[in-house]
């Protein structure tokens, strides 16, 4: 018999790689444990067709197999498809703490200086989730997530 618990401990122990301020559980990618036998890791991935889906994949395969779990299989599940509103609350402190406005209906907001004076310079920012905006106070330029 699996622990649910212990592998969603497993699963929170694996940051994202596009933001290594939070881990795969926080940002809601991770779903769930799969009731079956063998059970299944349930992941949504942010984006269809985002490079970091495949390699969260074997991220997850590699913490898996190096904790004996070699039987627990991982499941895609595209439907419903991920929303930023799957972001926890604490990993949005997180987000700002690292440089990044987390998602949510609030105006732009720098996450260096809090201030709301800010211009949006590239619909994509690092990635094709985030847009790029820079602050007018400080002039710091950061990433925002967008709402999806
Ligand atoms: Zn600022």
């Amino acid at each position: 018999m699996v622990n649910k618990e212990h592998l969603l401990d497993l699963m929170a122990e694996i940051m994202d790689p596009e933001i290594p301020a939070i881990n795969i559980v926080e940002l809601g990618i991770v779903r769930g444990i799969e009731d079956s036998t063998p059970p299944n890791i349930v992941i949504t991935p942010t984006y269809v067709g985002c490079p970091a889906t495949d390699m969260i994949g074997e991220m997850i395969r590699e913490k898996l197999d190096a904790a004996g779990y070699d039987d627990v299989g991982i499941k895609n599940q595209l439907s419903p498809a991920w929303t930023t509103e799957w972001i926890t609350e604490p990993a949005h402190e997180k987000l700002r703490v690292y440089g990044i406005d987390p998602p949510g209906a609030h105006t732009p907001t720098c996450p260096r200086c809090g201030s709301a004076n800010t211009k949006l310079i590239s619909e994509f920012g690092s990635t094709p989730c985030k847009a790029f905006h820079a602050c007018k106070d400080c002039l710091e330029p950061f990433d925002r997530f967008k709402c999806h």
